[in-house]
């Protein structure tokens, strides 16, 4: 283990949505300054929770910062007008949508723009780390890797951190203690697999109780009162932790175990049902949405 300690002065966040948000909270409950970063405001495509930014943060329960006075020292950038003050974070986190292609374009944008001594991590959900890497600039990616926190960020302890062939032992190493020390985290190291530890676990048991509730014909109510606190899980057991992590996030998260493990013998969950596609196109997103399986409460 390294004796330097990762010191972060100003850090950018890449992507205002549920995670980005969040995680910009607690950066900031951290002491650190953040930019958070989304598409400018005029872009059709932003997420109504990306056009809320900061003001959104200040209305969900549990509440991601410590105080009201913390949305201060959150600036809101956007990635037309303002990547030239990218150049002053020295810890950068991307969070936009979990889409390969999507990430890998912004990553090719933004890229001149990072500081070469700056950390630039992700926080996707799965997607290979070592493909993602293939875009990031040759001076970051020795400190490139996957740190993927989990929803809501303040609260969940967890935090895997995922490198690449390429990511040296010193950045792990910082970045663990970093986690550790400054975000009162717990950290797991994870190999750069399709969903890594947790959501290859955690997004296929809900996947296929979902599968089963269609077959069985259960309601949302039913299974989430079957797999909720009744067996010691939280209240959010199954739908209502779809909502809450987001429908469309959690079908692409699962598109990745669709296309990376074709050969599994669950490979036949790995489709979204038909209900939740249907969802999605009405963008009942979830939470974030204002509706998803149920209406926002
Ligand atoms: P979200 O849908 O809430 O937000 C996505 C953000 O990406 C939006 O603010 C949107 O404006 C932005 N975006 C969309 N298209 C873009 C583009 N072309 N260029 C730049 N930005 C663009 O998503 P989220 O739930 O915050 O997820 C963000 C990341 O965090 C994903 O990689 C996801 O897998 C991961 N993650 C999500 C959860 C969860 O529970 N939602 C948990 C852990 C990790």
């Amino acid at each position: 283990m390294t004796d330097h300690k990762l010191r972060v002065r100003r850090a950018a966040v890449l992507g205002s949505g549920v995670m980005g948000a969040q995680i910009a909270a607690h950066l900031t409950a951290a002491g650190i300054p953040v930019d958070l970063y989304d598409l400018p405001s005029d872009d059709k495509q932003r997420s109504k929770i990306a056009a809320g930014g900061i003001q959104n943060l200040l209305k969900l329960k549990p509440a991601p910062l410590a105080s009201k006075e913390l949305a201060e020292f959150i600036t809101p950038r956007n990635f037309e007008d303002d990547l030239d003050q990218l150049q002053q974070c020295d810890f950068i986190i991307e969070a936009i949508v979990e889409r390969m292609d999507i990430k890998k374009s912004l990553y090719e944008k933004i890229g001149p723009h990072i500081h070469a001594d700056a950390f630039f991590v992700t926080n996707t959900s799965g997607l290979s780390i070592t493909e993602l890497a293939g875009v990031v600039p040759a001076a970051l990616k020795d400190r490139f890797c996957g740190v993927h926190f989990f929803n809501p960020p303040r609260y969940m302890h967890l935090v895997e951190l995922i490198p690449h062939a390429g990511t040296n032992a010193e950045t792990l190493d910082l970045l663990e203690d970093f986690l550790t020390r400054n975000l009162g985290k717990g950290v797991v190291r994870a190999r750069d697999t399709a969903n890594f530890i947790a959501n290859r676990v955690g997004v296929f048991t809900m996947w296929s109780t979902m599968h089963h509730a269609q077959r069985l014909g259960l309601g949302f109510d039913t299974v989430d009162a079957l797999t909720g606190p009744a067996i010691g899980r939280p209240k959010s057991a199954t739908f209502r932790l779809a909502d809450v992590v987001g429908l469309d996030t959690m079908a692409n998260v699962i598109k990745t175990m669709d296309s990376k493990l074709a050969d599994d013998p669950w490979h036949g969950y790995y489709q979204a049902p038909s209900w939740l596609s249907q969802l999605i196109e009405a963008g009942a997103l979830g939470q974030k949405a204002g509706a998803g399986v149920f209406r926002k409460e």
